[in-house]
């Protein structure tokens, strides 16, 4: 199989991303940084990845012709965007290496595959029950107790496809709206915050983080990012052991995020993995010595990992579409306040709830920066 391949990938070669978004272009600017040829794949034209890479393919992820001629021209195939169907990565790793392996992508990308997984491994998480029928659900919830959410198992991301439920009344609309297909209902947890751990393993069984990062969602959407987190250190130093073992059991070659529940007894539970780097973890690319992209081009082209240091405390504030409001934000007035850096990902329509870019704040203290990232943001709509 083409994934036994355990030869380096050195600059100059070219490397594949499945999937275009920003996550795909922050990954293709590494890579090109360092010499690197970048090839990307995806149904979108004009894509915040293809503006960057060497060559953007068009082609349904179903298309798996264009896949494997795609994987074939390229030294490595990794992906941005874990909702590719299993059958492209397989496609991919067929005629070519795929890093992290199509497994990881298989457990990841399936809300039920992947509690399972936490579960069998003996990892926390937040309580679940598998929901396939409208019956399911009225026995879920009476043994897991409202609130609770129910959340499709697969295709869900950002709060998508995620219906809270609070009374009886509540299981048909939710049922219905849910597609009535395969779901997980989960207890609704009472939590102090959230945090995420980014982390990267080489094939060597290398693994280096980004300590905690505490998180903070606006209508299920990621609203902004703290690091490090300020939560205890113990709460902390858990999280990293809590992630070195799902990134070690799962035998990743790649960077991996675990985004985790505080709850408020002081138990972590894990919410969600990504098998990519993640929008909680943008900050490093301005604060940290290696950034999570070029972490995920080391580790897939099995170099060593790099130091991840973080030079200051950073805030990290997401900037939505919904900031246009039918005009261009004033950038000027959010980059006269000092060190804020501005990343735009290059799509042209500012849909509301979809993710244009992000301002990064850096400052002595955690506090100064999460002002300073607020006091930016404001300024762009002021
Ligand atoms: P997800 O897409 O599953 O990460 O959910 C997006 C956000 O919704 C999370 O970051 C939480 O803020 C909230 N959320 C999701 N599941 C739960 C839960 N079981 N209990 C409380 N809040 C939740």
């Amino acid at each position: 199989m083409a994934n036994a391949d355990c030869r380096p990938v050195l600059p100059g070669s070219t490397v594949g991303v499945l999937g275009s978004g920003q996550l795909g272009r922050m990954f293709a600017l590494s890579a090109r940084r360092m010499g690197y040829r970048v090839h990307t794949l995806s149904p979108d034209e004009d894509t915040p990845t293809g503006q960057i890479a060497d060559l953007e393919i068009n082609a349904p992820y179903e298309d798996l012709n264009a896949v494997c001629r795609f994987a074939s021209a390229v030294s490595v195939v990794t992906f941005e965007f874990e909702n590719v169907p299993a059958e492209t990565a397989a496609a991919a790793a067929r005629c070519g290496p795929v890093r992290p392996s199509g497994s990881v992508l298989h457990t990841t990308q399936h809300r039920l595959r992947e509690k399972t997984f936490l579960q069998q491994s003996g990892l926390p998480h937040t309580p679940f029950r598998r929901v396939a029928s409208l019956e399911d659900l009225a026995r879920a919830a009476s043994e897991l107790g409202l609130p609770a959410i129910l959340k499709t198992a697969d295709f869900g991301y950002d709060g998508k496809g995620q219906y809270r439920i609070r009374s009886n009344q509540d299981f048909a609309p939710a049922w219905s709206a849910a597609g009535e297909r395969e779901a997980v209902l989960e207890a609704f947890v009472d939590f102090d915050c959230e945090i995420s751990v980014v982390a990267a393993r080489a094939l060597t069984g290398q693994f280096v983080h980004y300590g905690a990062i505490e998180n903070q969602h606006v209508n299920g959407i990621l609203d902004i990012s703290i690091a490090p987190a300020r939560v205890p250190p113990a709460i902390a130093r858990d999280a990293v052991e809590i992630t070195r073992c799902v990134l070690e059991t799962l035998d990743v070659a790649g960077v991996l995020c675990v985004e985790f529940f505080v709850a408020k007894n002081g138990r972590l539970l894990i919410n969600e993995l990504a098998p990519r780097p993640h929008n909680s973890g943008h900050f490093t690319v301005d604060a940290n010595f290696t950034s999570q992209f070029e972490q995920q081009l080391r580790s897939v082209c099995l170099l060593p990992l790099g130091a991840v240091a973080q030079h200051t405390p950073a805030v990290m504030a997401n900037l939505l579409g919904d900031l246009w409001n039918s005009r261009e934000p004033a950038w000027q007035r959010a980059l006269e306040i000092p060190n804020v850096k501005l990343h735009l990902y290059g799509k042209s329509e500012p849909r509301p709830g979809r993710k244009m870019g992000h301002l990064t704040a850096l400052a002595p203290s955690v506090e100064q920066a999460l002002e300073n990232a607020r006091r930016a943001r404001q300024a762009l709509t002021a």
